[in-house]
């Protein structure tokens, strides 16, 4: 008799770093527990899909694994054009809940279990009404989670003390959120759409469970924290599972012409000699500041390759929706002569760059990056010290736990997240110390003991091995009670 598998929901909701971190947890339940797994791309074309799965050739003609691709929605009625990217993924996840209700509802048999990201709560419902089990994939960090499930339970006095007197949130057994770096929504927190945020953070925890992209040793406090009743496990009423780290592999990406173009440069330069310049999917800078960062990168006489996409004024996520819709020329916006005077030493790279490939370059030693989490994981898998330039998001949390806690980061100035230019002469600084000072070495060697306990933490038996496999052990409980209903 043909033994039959839990079946898997995925849903991601729009943007290439909701995405990325979804198909690689899928690819993990295929590979590693011959699940049956179906990824929801929420407002995201078919082709830039398959364009992510192309360093994965077994999966995109795989029984198991299939995408499907939500037709994108129109929210320009309901959405300001200058809301919050946040604002925009809220919405457009809510208006895909019909195409996914009737994808999910065709389904035969029925699904075993349904995740969702960040942005998917509302979707949980319909786990729900279909008898699934459902969980939540949060692709970042076990403290940014903490900060979230702990909101809701702040009183009118500790959110007074936050959000008002700009004084540390402090979250039972895990360090303090600093003003500085709290999350977006605390900064409006007399605004409507601050409850909508508490709401969400409150349904997190009526999943079955949470699966979050970190791993026991690089988290050690706050994971011990989740799980103390007199701590944070006060509150957190959905069991945690660190899974991670989730990144991806280095594998052939294309499109071929750029993928030899970077790494044949990279094949000719010394090894850890060149640092790599990225603000993620979708992060961009103002004019002002591009100007002084390439000054930067060509006065700290240091080899790099940079990804540049078009400056943007006032806004620093304003392509994530959008990257790789545009790819302008990159000579308008650079200073003059910049290309032609660093050209031995630099490489300029418009809009895109195999981002996996060029961190598990050995010739590869330093990573400017603004600290989105699946950067993160991808430079610490591969061994890869980073300078820290938050931009939005959780970012700036990000960025303090890889430089205060975990220390494999030099932070640039924090000011910067809030519109202030980061001067060349900084810049030219902090790409030195990471290359070629003694705190990079320190730095180094830290992030190859964080690479190492990751490779641990996923290997058979390890930390986050053993914790997915508790989750994929109540699928298959769930899906004999979904067996012996359908008999009964
Ligand atoms: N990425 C890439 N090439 C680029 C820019 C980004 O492959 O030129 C990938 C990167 O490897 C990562 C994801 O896009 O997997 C970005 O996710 P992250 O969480 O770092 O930041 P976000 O884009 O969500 O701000």
């Amino acid at each position: 008799m043909k033994i039959q598998k839990p079946h898997a929901v995925l849903v991601a909701s729009p943007g290439m770093g909701h995405l990325i971190p979804v198909l690689e947890l899928g690819k993990r339940f295929v590979s590693q527990h011959d699940f049956q797994v179906t990824v929801f791309a929420a407002s995201t074309e078919a082709s830039t899909v398959q364009s992510h799965l192309q360093n994965s050739p077994e999966y995109t003609n795989n029984n198991l694994f299939k995408v499907v691709s939500l037709p994108s929605v129109d929210t320009s009625a309901s959405v300001d054009t200058d809301a919050t990217v946040a604002t925009k993924i809220i919405v457009m996840m809510h208006e895909s809940l019909p195409a996914l209700r009737s994808a999910i509802s065709a389904m035969k048999p029925r699904p075993t279990a349904m995740i969702v990201d960040l942005f998917g709560t509302e979707a949980m419902a319909m786990a729900d009404e279909f008898g699934m089990l459902k969980y939540m994939f949060i692709a970042s960090n076990a403290w940014f989670l903490a900060a979230m499930i702990y909101a809701p339970a702040l009183d009118e006095k500790g959110l007074d003390e936050h959000a008002n007197q700009k004084l540390p949130m402090k979250i039972p057994g895990c360090t303090a959120v600093r003003f500085d770096d709290t999350l977006e929504p605390f900064l409006n927190a007399n605004d409507p759409m601050f409850q909508g945020f508490l709401l969400a953070c409150m349904a997190m925890s009526t999943a079955d469970g949470i699966l979050v992209n970190t791993w026991e040793d690089l988290e050690p406090k706050t994971l011990a924290a989740f799980r103390d009743t007199k701590l944070l496990g006060r509150v957190a009423k959905a069991p945690v599972y660190p899974i991670g780290p989730l990144a991806r592999p280095v594998g052939p990406v294309g499109p071929p012409v750029l993928r030899s173009h970077v790494l044949d440069w990279l094949d000719t330069k010394p090894t850890e000699s060149v640092i790599y310049v990225s603000f993620g999917s979708g992060g961009s800078l103002s004019a002002k500041q591009m100007i002084e960062l390439a000054w930067g990168l060509e006065l700290s006489q240091q080899r790099f390759v940079w990804v540049v996409r078009p400056p943007i004024e006032n806004d620093v996520s304003e392509s994530y929706l959008t990257v790789g819709k545009d790819s302008n020329g990159v000579h308008d916006y650079l200073p003059e002569g910049f290309l032609s005077r660093t050209h031995c030493i630099g490489l300029v790279i418009p809009m895109w760059a195999p981002q996996a490939e060029i961190l598990g370059h050995p010739s590869v030693g330093g990573f400017l990056s603004h600290c989105g989490w699946n950067s993160t994981l991808e430079s610490i898998v591969n061994g890869v010290p980073m300078i820290g330039w938050p931009l939005f998001a959780e970012q700036k949390m990000n960025a303090t736990l890889l430089t205060e806690e975990i220390g494999v980061a030099v932070r640039c100035n924090p000011a910067a997240a809030d519109g202030m230019l980061v001067g060349r002469e900084e810049i030219k600084t902090m790409v030195r110390r990471v290359t070629v000072e003694k705190q990079g070495h320190a730095m180094r060697s830290r992030v190859k003991e964080a690479k190492c306990s990751a490779e641990k933490a996923l290997s058979r038996g390890g930390s986050s091995y053993n914790s997915l496999t508790h989750v994929v052990e109540e699928c298959e409980t769930g899906l004999q009670g979904l067996i012996a209903k359908s008999h009964g």
